[in-house]
């Protein structure tokens, strides 16, 4: 007879584990199922993030951006360490290492909170039954009062740009490069483009992303949009927006890429191409015949704002839904659903979900952009502060950028916070909890922020909306 469980979980990415965990810190019997294998066949959990996506990409943007420093700013600091060289070898050893020790972190964790954990595929059967597939082909079914599905995301491939994983590759090749290539196409100028084109640039790659948007980072406030491209191309990296790629091959052990723009024709040579066009919701073999799961035009399983899948007891959380393809997104959706089932009170503010992008400058937000509070029609105002007059900023060599705040004119609420400069990433939590309480731009400017961090800038943002900045000018 197969076991039953209050609560199976099919997937161990930052929705599925967080479900997983909670639900049994819940009282709860639970059982979840992970299929992850590495490139060399080991299983993993930690889904997309932790083994090819948030945590390898931040070690490797921290040693590239460590790289660079070390290259072009210790002079200026009076450290002489001579011409600083790369040993690409000891990086990914370290990307690997840190991979190796936070996805076995999942693992203690699962064990600690008696989560019951299986390694292999997970297919939902109808009458929420799971059936597991292990590697050696041995088949499980568990029976589950409730099931969450959380089976992620994968990259989205071009038909005309065919992927071989060696000169035209994704992401998670991307991350796991044994060379430097000497010239590195990016298609997509997005979140992963921009992340993985500054790590290959720092380190040493002629980098050329094409966009095929004229727009430069859309979702993004314009005015941080413009200053972010500013410092980008400043690095080096050669942005053309309005590039549409017709098709790529590879010839002679490079790769060659056909695209228009504006100006008309053009082709490009790189050593490797990597696409990062945007991912799509990941439901291969998911689900079987007759469980009565709906997904959308776009292949997002169906859910409500509580992530239920109108199947009763089959929940739906992280990137296989609808919203942002974040971790932190799908992790809030996780713990929902997992409080939810325990009859605990469950819900996820999908305004205040905060979007970083680690490069350097780093850019983060959350709320509205000026242009979506423009186009509301609600009057408002905007206070903004340059890192350049941060003290803290420029002991960092890093005064660059600004924090700029968006406000309702009428009840003085904060409508959304734009961050490009130093840490902006972690600057960015105070506005969400700001966010989150509905605070007004007043009650950040009573908030006493300690001198001199870079949180000041935040600060006195939220002054200037009011035009009181202290440390710099009011416009
Ligand atoms: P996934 O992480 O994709 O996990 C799903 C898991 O389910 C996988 O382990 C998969 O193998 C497993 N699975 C799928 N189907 C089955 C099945 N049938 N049976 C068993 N197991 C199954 N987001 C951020 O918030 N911050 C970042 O800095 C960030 N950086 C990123 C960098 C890169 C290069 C990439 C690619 C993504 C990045 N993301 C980042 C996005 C983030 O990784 C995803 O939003 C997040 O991983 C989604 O979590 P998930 O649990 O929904 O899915
Ligand atoms: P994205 O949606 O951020 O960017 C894709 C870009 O590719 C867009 O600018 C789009 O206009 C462009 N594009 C689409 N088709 C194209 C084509 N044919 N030719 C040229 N350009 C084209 O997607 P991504 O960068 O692949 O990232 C995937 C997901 O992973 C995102 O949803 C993102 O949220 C998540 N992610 C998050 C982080 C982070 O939070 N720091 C980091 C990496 C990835």
């Amino acid at each position: 007879m197969s076991e039953l469980y209050d609560v199976v979980v099919i997937g161990a990415g930052p929705a599925g584990y967080p479900a997983a965990i909670r639900a049994a810190q819940n009282k709860l019997k639970v059982a979840c199922v992970d299929e992850w294998r590495n490139f060399d066949g080991t299983f993993a959990f930690g889904g997309t993030c932790l083994n090819a996506g948030c945590i390898p990409s931040k070690a490797l943007l921290e040693s590239s951006e460590l790289f660079h420093r070390a290259k072009t700013e210790f002079a200026s600091h009076g450290i002489k360490v001579g011409e600083p060289t790369l040993d690409l070898a000891a990086m990914q050893r370290r990307r690997a290492q840190i991979v190796k020790t936070m996805t076995g972190g999942i693992a203690a964790l699962f064990k600690a909170n008696g989560v019951t954990a299986f390694q292999g595929h997970g297919r939902l059967l109808p009458g929420n039954r799971v059936q597991v597939t292990g590697a050696d082909g041995a088949e499980t079914v568990l029976e589950a009062k409730h099931v969450v599905l959380a089976s992620g995301s994968s990259p989205v491939r071009l038909p005309t740009v065919p992927h071989d994983g060696k000169h035209i590759v994704d992401s998670w090749n991307a991350l796991e490069f044994d060379s430097v290539p000497r010239r590195l196409g990016v298609i997509g100028a997005g979140v992963i483009g921009l992340e993985l084109g500054s790590v290959w640039r720092r380190l040493g790659s002629e980098v050329t992303i094409l966009e095929a948007v004229d727009q430069f980072l859309p979702m993004a406030d314009q005015t941080i949009a413009k200053e972010a491209l500013k410092h980008f191309k400043k690095q080096g990296l050669d942005v053309k927006l309005g590039a549409k790629v017709a098709r790529a091959a590879v010839q002679g052990g490079a790769v060659k890429v056909d695209f228009t723009d504006a100006a008309g024709e053009h082709v490009i040579e790189v050593d490797k191409l990597v696409v990062a066009v945007g991912r799509r919701p990941f439901t291969a073999e998911l689900l079987a015949e007759g469980t009565g799961v709906k997904l959308d035009a776009r292949g997002f399983i169906e859910v409500d704002e509580h992530c239920r899948t109108g199947v009763p007891n089959v929940w739906a959380v992280g990137d296989v839904v609808r919203g942002p393809m974040l971790a932190h997104k799908g992790k809030e959706e996780g713990v929902m659903v997992a409080d939810l089932i325990a009859g605990l009170y469950g819900e996820v503010n999908y305004r205040v979900i905060p979007s970083v992008i680690y490069t350097a400058p780093e850019i983060a937000w959350v709320g509205q952009t000026e242009e979506q509070v423009k186009a509301s029609g609600r009057p408002y105002k905007v206070g903004s502060f340059p890192f350049a007059a941060s003290g803290r900023a420029r002991a960092m060599e890093a005064g660059q950028g600004m924090a700029k705040v968006v406000a309702a004119r009428d009840d003085d609420e904060i409508l959304g916070v734009h961050v490009i400069g130093p840490m902006a990433g972690e600057l960015i939590a105070e506005a969400v909890l700001a966010m989150e309480y509905s605070a007004s731009t007043e009650d950040l400017q009573r908030t006493i922020h300690a001198h001199p961090t870079l949180s000041e800038a935040v600060h006195e943002a939220a002054l200037a909306a009011d035009k009181r900045a202290i440390d710099a000018m009011n416009r």
